[in-house]
């Protein structure tokens, strides 16, 4: 699909603001979503709440207390995401609740990133479905919402191959194939390092 098609569909900012000046041809990753938020990855002294390693809560599902297995940003039901680099749509999951998904793209260069919680068939709208290949920059879906009625991007990092996500209870190892997420969301082209508020 060509750049003008896609900004038909995805709204001409949108697709501007992902590949803009900054990203582009940089060979650095995009920055996943596009929104009014400040585009700083949460760690350990930035939202540590957020940040991959935080402790969640007991969870009667999986019979641990959890361990946040992602990275939370900042956004708005509709938020459009954005391929972070060139890859395949490698699969879609339940994610939360009936209100909200997880979408996993398998990068051209090896990485698998998922994508939570968006909207339901939010894909669609952009002409994708499981095995369409991605640009980096392009739009794959729209943020949704969570059950309990928060909206966030929730973003996981595996190794290659992984076509579902992996639960990490806080009393055990980390799943052997999830990969902190920090450093690399810290490398995409739009992500500046000072606290913006
Ligand atoms: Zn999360």
């Amino acid at each position: 699909m060509d750049p003008i098609t896609l900004a038909l569909l995805g709204g001409a900012v949108l697709l501007l603001a992902a590949t803009g000046s900054k990203g582009g041809s940089s060979g650095k990753p995009a920055w996943p979503i596009i929104n009014k938020y400040a585009q700083q990855v949460p760690d350990r002294t930035y939202r540590p709440a957020n940040a991959f390693g935080a402790s969640r809560p007991y969870s009667e599902d999986y019979n641990c207390y959890r361990t946040h297995g992602g990275i939370d940003l900042a956004g708005d039901e509709g938020d459009v995401l954005v391929a972070m680099e060139n890859g395949t749509i490698a699969a879609t999951q339940g994610w939360g609740g009936p209100t909200s998904k997880a979408l996993l793209l398998q990068t051209d260069r090896g990485p698998v990133l998922l994508y939570g919680a968006i909207a339901p068939n939010s894909w669609k709208e952009f002409k994708l479905e499981v095995g369409s290949k991605v640009k980096k920059g392009q739009p794959i879906a729209r943020l949704g919402v969570y059950p309990q009625g928060s909206t966030m991007l929730h973003f996981e990092k595996y190794e290659k191959g992984v076509k579902t996500n992996a639960v990490w209870c806080e009393d055990r190892p980390k799943p052997a194939k999830m990969i902190d997420p920090t450093d690399y969301l810290k490398s995409a082209s739009n992500y500046y390092d000072k606290k913006v508020s």
